[in-house]
């Protein structure tokens, strides 16, 4: 068998003294000619693994000189195209079964969680108030939909590897100082299944994986926040070597609203009144989530009084009932007064530094009503 292959140099276009970067440069010009996605021509799939052998050997400085010195027949050690049968180097046969001797220990490819996604998504004051459903695009990577994620065409067989014999293992002998060692690694083959496909599926070409844009309703809860991060479990892509799929995280921007601001689960309100209504009380309609609202604003009211809407506010984000409303009082000192307003003020005024006692209330309050009518 050994005979018939050629020589990697030749496979790659390189000369015998190429530089590591040489090799590589040559190894993906031609990857890229005859890998199979791009290359329908017979017998561009034997070069592509070819081409593959070859370069695995080049670009790894011990199978290269072993290569060098003894050609093809240098690498049967390393060789993960053949079974290695364990006498080619002799005298190892004893450390080999004191190390690894019947413990059968199973290699396998390291199963990877699939990356995962971001998105975001803008949403309304309201929608986040009381929760809503969005629609989201994502391209992903999903499981091959016809081969589920196995790489084998559906109904085909799976045949023993070849390179470790079904063990998922290979074996390689290192020599050093202090002697030999072993070293069991991951076929690569077969990535410590022990088995390989021989009829990749139509449709991933082996891969197992697909492309795919997908269309998810996203359902985002009542109370949710600006700023707040939804996980959709599993949502991202898919996994790798039968590891779990990744997620998808939704970026929540909630837009301001025009009157409220958000406080957690309250909401404030500003209410500008003038300095007559504080003093005197007055009845108002505040405007809430759920239409508008009568609250008694009572005499005397100072600047930056809050009242309190019990339950008008947001509804919580874990758990039951709603936050409040914080009506937030601003007295409004007026400007561009008439010549009548100034002259009441100052009348208001006058009456205010008198000493207490000195002046009948009522009816001034009395004149100031009638004053604002
Ligand atoms: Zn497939
Ligand atoms: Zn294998």
């Amino acid at each position: 068998m050994a005979t018939t292959k050629r020589d990697y140099y030749d496979v790659l276009g390189v000369p015998r003294n190429a530089s590591r970067e040489e090799i590589k440069k040559a190894f993906r010009r031609l990857a890229m000619q005859y890998h199979p996605d791009r290359n329908k021509q017979p017998g561009a799939e034997e070069h592509f693994k070819e081409i593959n052998e070859a370069y695995e050997v080049l670009c790894d400085p011990e199978r290269r000189l072993s290569y060098d010195r003894f050609g093809h027949d240098g690498l049967r050690g390393f060789d993960p195209g053949r079974p290695f049968d364990g006498f080619d180097l002799g005298g190892f046969g004893d450390i080999f079964d004191a190390f690894f001797g019947g413990t059968g220990t199973r290699l396998r490819r390291e199963a990877r969680r699939g990356n995962d996604h971001r998105s975001r998504l803008t949403i309304a004051f309201e929608e986040g108030a009381f929760g809503c459903q969005r629609e989201l695009d994502l391209t992903r990577t999903e499981l091959c939909s016809r081969c589920g994620g196995q790489g084998n065409e559906p109904g085909s067989q799976l045949a023993r590897c070849p390179a470790c014999d079904g063990t998922g293992e290979v074996r390689r002998v290192q020599r050093s100082l202090f002697g030999q060692f072993v070293n069991v690694a991951v076929c690569q083959q077969c990535g410590g299944e022990g088995r390989i496909i021989t009829e990749p599926c139509q449709q991933c070409r082996g891969s197992g994986r697909q492309r795919r844009s997908r269309h998810l309703e996203v359902k985002i809860p009542a109370g949710v926040n600006d700023g707040a991060q939804m996980r959709l479990t599993g949502e991202g892509d898919a996994g790798v070597n039968g590891g779990p799929p990744g997620n998808l995280y939704v970026d929540i921007h909630v837009e301001p609203h025009k009157l409220f601001q958000r406080d957690n689960s309250d909401i404030i309100f500003d209410l500008d009144i003038n300095i007559a209504q504080a003093a005197l009380g007055v009845q108002v309609q505040v405007p809430t989530l759920d239409g508008p609202h009568s609250l008694k604003i009572p005499p005397g009211t100072q600047n930056g009084r809050v009242f309190v809407l019990k339950g008008r506010g947001v509804p919580h984000l874990r758990g039951q009932g709603r936050g409040d409303e914080m009506v937030r009082v601003r007295v409004v000192t007026p400007t561009n007064l008439s010549s009548e307003q100034k002259r009441l003020l100052k009348y208001l005024d006058d009456t205010l530094k008198a000493p207490p006692g000195s002046q009948d209330d009522k009816g001034l309050l009395g004149k100031i009503k009638d004053a604002l009518g």
